[in-house]
């Protein structure tokens, strides 16, 4: 059978760690044209595929799933791994969702940086069974590192693709992928960090905020800043931890009551309430003013819906043992 390698397309999904890295350059070093996309939602950024396709050169496309991906999230069908993150399916979405580019790229097939038996649950011989039936397009699948080791699937049997120069890769060790990404000169960022669900202090902020009923794209969004606090149903409020947490909270531009010390830089709060009663109030401030470190006790607190137009309240700090209980986080920070 001949091979037409330099004919024929693929998108890859990209997250830019070292596997979507290796087998976007890998392709293409077989001489394929090939689309790195990457799929970006509430929790799942595209910062880190972005500055990784820029230093190796790949022109990415990313396409924001939010609505599909928070659709699955309610009930995976292979549920969720050791925190929130329900991988299989994820993948299964993403390779369907790249399926639906394939026109718009002039585009053959699918490719990805799945590497057999590297994680515990979603790339597992029959987990990558369960990812592609539930892309919708399982025979269009090629995943270069390890396509070797798995069934052959139409690019291959049309020609498309040499499978004999795809590779063999398999399991958690990344000591290969390593060496062929210094041979082929590529830059790939240290593991991890595209995905919030598999954060254990993210995935337990979601699962309150959907036990709360509250976990609405918006809310979500929110919970990649500062510190959460549960004050009443319907109530959150959120301290900034830094200064990229308070300019995350305002990039938000969430529709509730602002707070920030009257006479001192610190952090800036938000509660997800935009009229709360005056008790309400009084806590968050105290609360912020609690992790004002450099701000004395009492202190005055300013607090407005639009950020412009400011009310005062005198606070005194608050005392640790009321808040805590009301901190959602793991570690309790
Ligand atoms: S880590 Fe996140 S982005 Fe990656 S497959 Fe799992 S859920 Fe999807």
């Amino acid at each position: 059978m001949s091979i037409d390698s330099a004919k024929r397309t693929a998108i890859a999904l990209f997250s830019g760690g070292l596997d979507s890295v290796l087998a976007v350059a890998w392709m293409q070093r077989l001489g394929h044209r090939v689309h790195p996309v990457c799929f970006s939602a509430p929790y799942i950024t595209a910062d880190r595929a972005t500055q990784s396709a820029r230093e190796n050169g790949f022109e990415l496309t990313v396409v924001d799933i939010s609505a599909a991906h928070l659709k699955m999230l309610e009930d995976p069908v292979h549920g969720f791994g050791k925190n929130h993150n329900p991988c299989i399916d994820c993948h299964g979405l993403m390779f369907w969702e790249a399926a639906k580019l394939l026109p718009k790229f002039g585009a053959d097939f699918l490719i990805s940086g799945e590497v057999l038996g590297q994680r515990p649950m979603s790339q597992r011989r029959n987990a990558l069974q369960a990812v592609d039936k539930l892309s919708g397009h399982a025979d269009l699948i090629v995943r270069p590192l390890s396509q070797k080791l798995l069934p052959d699937t139409k690019p291959i049997r049309a020609g498309w693709v040499d499978k004999s120069r795809l590779l063999d890769l398999s399991g958690r060790g990344r000591s290969r992928q390593i060496a062929l990404a210094r041979e082929l000169g590529l830059s790939y960022p240290a593991p991890g960090g595209g995905c919030l669900l598999t954060d254990r202090n993210f995935s337990l902020r979601l699962r309150e905020l959907i036990f709360m009923k509250e976990d609405s794209e918006a809310q979500i969004r929110l919970l990649r800043w500062g510190r959460h606090f549960r004050l009443a149903p319907g109530v959150k409020l959120i301290v900034g931890r830094d200064k990229a947490d308070n300019e995350g909270l305002v990039a938000e531009d969430f529709p509730g009551l602002w707070f920030r010390l009257r006479d001192l830089e610190g952090p800036l709060g938000l509660l997800t309430e935009p009229d709360p009663p005056a008790d309400v109030i009084a806590l968050a401030a105290s609360i912020l003013l609690y992790y004002s470190n450099k701000a004395p006790s009492p202190a005055w607190v300013k607090y407005a819906v639009d950020r412009n137009h400011w009310r005062e309240i005198w606070v005194e700090k608050c005392p640790e043992d009321s808040f805590r209980p009301l901190l959602i986080s793991l570690d309790k920070e």
